[in-house]
């Protein structure tokens, strides 16, 4: 027996319904018939890292410790990499059971661990690693080596080569993984094969609302399904699932100008960058089609140098220096332009600022339609590292909005999303279950690790947030402590 376990980032039922009402899938249909279909909930916040570190531990940040894309540790901002965490990941339940994996694909690690199969990594590693070292020179990894850009870097890649151009590469680096995918899929048999794909995500950033591409992307995605399902036994079992899903985004709350109101924080920008603002250079002009945008256009392609210098000085008016941000501030924001923001108290400035005279002022937002909900982060998480979240509040925004906290909007609150965001992350990913029989009643992103080592018959150790979606009746959670007794 086999569990295929295939995780689309990004992807959600209402996008797959909104592709559907224009072409056919013929397998996701297949699997929405004849198997088991529910929206997914993902963890706050629900951004990548996050997400599928809990997807693959079974527990909550608090536990795991990986909060965002990038970690806040004192006066710096690194990348998020699962390897830090020191909880066990379905992998390691695996390999120490003595089963067999194929791990392909999985976002925010780095080096590939070493398990009791195969591993490659996906997006969000510094450079391609895999495990053992030999797997580059038995299958194609190429596919696999991504090039991870900064928002400024892809905001400038979109302006010279064009988001559908990008699209269209993305899809062909598709093409290359799957066939990759097919080859160690079949190279042995696998107790269980995990393939993550990261495309949905990025490509829905990018080109969502332009239904020929998405379009494209799901029929690409619906042959890899097919790839796995024809391998399929009757006792095999397949779970596709996301770490998000996606919505359109119309507005975007720019917190640092509430700050900035609040006196929290405080402006930075050079003579430079002011006179250049005034002349209409900023985001807004940039993003729209028109002269200055193709001025900047042919600036870049054509005089790179004269781009960057005039970016470096606009920079300080439009996009906001995170380093100075943590030290210079009351209170800082973070957030990565998805409907969720952390913000932080500074341990670095005095004031009086508490989390609860925060939240009093932040309910004002909340009036005003800017924002959804504030969390505070003590009281959403569970587990030794909350103290470690990057921040002591987490706002969401309303639906079609997002928060941004990298740029200045000219002392307005909310504004238009950048262009090179057409979609943002919600809360809802996806959940398809073929060849077992489950109970999806609300099923969160906790819940893949105890179902998986549920259908491997393992059992699933207390400490594991999650519950098994099997449909057969719970077995009592696994503590030491029983056996102890026992004995
Ligand atoms: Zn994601």
């Amino acid at each position: 027996m086999t569990v295929y376990l295939l995780g689309l980032d990004g992807a959600s039922i209402n996008t797959i319904k909104e592709t559907l009402e224009r072409t056919r899938l013929p397998n996701f249909e297949r699997l929405i018939e004849k198997g088991a279909a529910a929206d997914l909930k993902s963890v706050y916040p629900y951004v990548t890292a996050p997400a599928w570190t809990t997807i693959f531990s079974g527990v909550n940040p608090g536990k795991h410790g990986i909060f965002e894309m990038f970690e806040v540790r004192e006066e710096k901002i690194l990348p998020s990499n699962m390897r830090a965490t020191d909880v066990p990941l379905l992998w390691d339940y695996l390999s120490w059971a003595n089963k067999r994996i194929l791990a392909v694909g999985i976002p925010f690690i780095h080096p590939a661990p070493k398990i009791n199969g195969v591993f490659v990594p996906g997006r969000f590693s510094p450079r391609l690693s895999c495990y053992p070292e030999d797997t580059g020179s038995r299958f194609d990894l190429q596919g696999f080596d991504y090039d991870d850009l900064s928002m400024e870097e892809k905001t400038e890649k979109i302006l010279v080569e064009g988001s559908k151009k990008i699209s269209i590469k993305i899809l062909k680096n598709l093409e290359m993984r799957a066939k990759t995918i097919s080859k160690m899929i079949d190279a042995e048999k696998w107790d269980v094969a995990i393939i993550v794909e990261g495309l949905p995500d990025d490509l829905l950033h990018l080109s969502y609302g332009d239904d020929a591409i998405v379009d494209e992307m799901y029929l690409a995605l619906d042959r890899l399904l097919g790839q796995i399902m024809r391998r399929m036994t009757p006792e095999d079992s397949l779970l596709v699932f996301s770490d998000h899903g996606f919505c359109n985004v119309k507005r975007v709350l720019f917190m640092n100008e509430w700050l900035l109101q609040k006196k929290y924080t405080s402006l930075n920008e050079t003579v430079l960058s002011r006179l250049l603002l005034r002349l209409g250079l900023d985001w807004e002009s940039l993003s729209q089609e028109g002269f200055t945008s193709k001025v900047f256009r042919f600036t870049l392609e054509h005089f790179p140098w004269m781009a960057t210098r005039i970016t470096n000085s606009l920079r300080s008016g439009m996009v906001v220096n995170e380093n100075r941000q943590i030290t210079a501030s009351k209170v800082s924001a973070f957030s990565i332009n998805e409907p969720l923001a952390w913000l932080r108290i500074s341990e670095y400035q005095e004031g009086n600022v508490t989390q609860g005279s925060l939240i009093l002022e932040l309910e004002e937002l909340k009036e005003k339609g800017l924002l959804k909900n504030i969390f505070e982060t003590d009281k959403i998480y569970t587990g030794k590292f909350v103290r470690f979240a990057p921040g002591n509040i987490l706002v969401e925004a309303p639906d079609g909005w997002a928060v941004d906290t990298l740029r200045w909007n000219r002392r307005k609150l909310a504004g238009k999303p950048l262009f090179t965001k057409k979609g943002v992350h919600r809360r809802e990913g996806l959940l398809l279950v073929y060849g077992c029989s489950v109970k999806l009643d609300s099923p969160r992103v906790h819940d893949i690790v105890p179902t998986v080592l549920d259908l491997m018959k393992l059992p699933v150790p207390s400490n594991v947030d999650g519950r098994s979606l099997l449909g057969m009746k719970q077995k009592e959670p696994v503590k030491l402590l029983n056996v102890t007794q026992r004995l």
